[in-house]
């Protein structure tokens, strides 16, 4: 973790002394780890610094992630697509902003301008390849870890006001913490570091209630979820002669299920429990394009995947990225036969020599 030494540290609590209006933002469509690692770091700079932060998320979490969001101060969470203007005063009238779980502007999609003109400095915590760290003043990027949570705690541990002694910080940030390295991890499935049952000891040692932060992350669903999931595994899931597993997910079916933002998280792993399958992928319709989600075994990147075939990126094994209509194809139905194309040509031009 070589971001993290004490002239980082140093500096980064130079700059949260000086500070008077910290933002904490993440990147669109936030899920546990985005939640978790942006709510940890607001209790933490209200119970070491005694300064509250404002939360600028682009678009809202999904409801499942409400026993994280609730404990933030009434009205510290704004969100682009509610309220554009308090969004976009709160980037601009900051003096410090953070940048939690994304490695460039673009994923935070409407604040990615709001971004680039803000004049406050910006600190990175991150655990994407390529970051983009020439757009920061401080960056803590490391590929190697479970999740930005994780990277956030370590961050924290060598802070003097928590000094490695976990149980030094807020009951709420130990909460959101091991929340967002459980969804990251898909609780402890993979991505799992020496580092990340360290900081799972330390933040169980430190009180954190796995049984109650489980019971809300995996057992509140709709039961529309487990009709879907029947659906699409029997019925949508297909598998080409390379082993790759694809299901796409079109907007009627979203419509006759009812789907929900969220939903549909874990499903896309499904397919790599079968034997011979290399790369699983779960397109879903949206408007003007497919949101792209890429999982593979080790052995096969769906982050080249991803950025060669479907404009995106991410981790070696988890990526993810979308599908233009009518940029890359003409109508939805040729999806499907995008993906077996673009699928083959990637296993054979560049899996070879990997
Ligand atoms: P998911 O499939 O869960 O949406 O995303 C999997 C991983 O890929 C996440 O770590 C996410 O940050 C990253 N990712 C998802 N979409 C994109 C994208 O469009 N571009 C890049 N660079 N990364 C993405
Ligand atoms: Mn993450």
């Amino acid at each position: 973790m070589g971001d993290i030494n004490s002239c980082n540290i140093q500096k980064l609590e130079n700059l949260l002394a000086e500070s008077l209006n910290p933002v904490i933002t993440t990147h669109m469509k936030p899920d546990g780890d985005a939640i978790g690692s942006c709510t940890a770091l607001y209790h933490f700079l209200l119970s070491a610094y005694g300064k509250r932060s404002r939360i600028v998320l682009n678009d809202r979490y999904p409801g499942y992630l409400d026993f994280l969001a609730s404990s933030v101060g009434k009205g510290d969470i704004i969100i682009y697509e509610e309220d554009k203007e308090k969004a976009a005063s709160a980037l601009s009238g900051s003096d410090l902003i953070f940048c939690l779980d994304f490695n460039a502007f673009h994923r935070t999609d409407n604040l990615e301008h709001l971004l680039e003109e803000a004049e406050a400095p910006k600190i990175l915590v991150d655990h994407h390849l390529n970051p983009a760290r020439e757009k920061f003043s401080l960056s803590f990027s490391e590929t190697g870890i479970s999740s930005a949570s994780e990277l956030l705690f370590h961050i924290l541990m060598a802070t003097s006001h928590i000094a490695g002694d976990a149980s030094r910080l807020p009951a709420s940030a130990v909460m959101a913490l091991m929340t967002g390295m459980t969804t990251d991890t898909n609780n402890f499935a993979n991505s799992v570091y020496p580092s990340t049952l360290e900081m799972a000891s330390a933040l169980l040692s430190a009180g954190a209630d796995r049984d109650y932060i489980l019971d809300r992350i995996y057992n509140q669903y709709r039961e529309n979820r487990l009709r879907l999931m029947g659906h699409m595994m029997k019925d949508l899931l297909r598998i080409t002669d390379d082993g790759v597993a694809y299901i796409v997910l079109d907007s009627r079916t979203q419509e006759e299920y009812d789907v929900e933002e969220g939903d549909t998280e874990g499903f896309v792993n499904m397919p790599l429990s079968i034997a011979g399958v290399r790369m699983s992928l779960l397109l879903k319709e949206a408007s003007g394009h497919f949101r792209v989600s890429i999982r593979s075994k080790k052995g096969t990147s769906a982050n080249r995947c991803a950025m060669l075939h479907f404009n995106g990126g991410g981790h070696e094994n988890a990526a993810g990225g979308r599908l233009r209509i009518p940029e890359d194809i003409a109508s939805p139905d040729k999806a499907a036969e995008y993906i077996e194309r673009h699928t083959h040509l990637y296993l054979t031009e560049n899996e070879k020599d990997i």
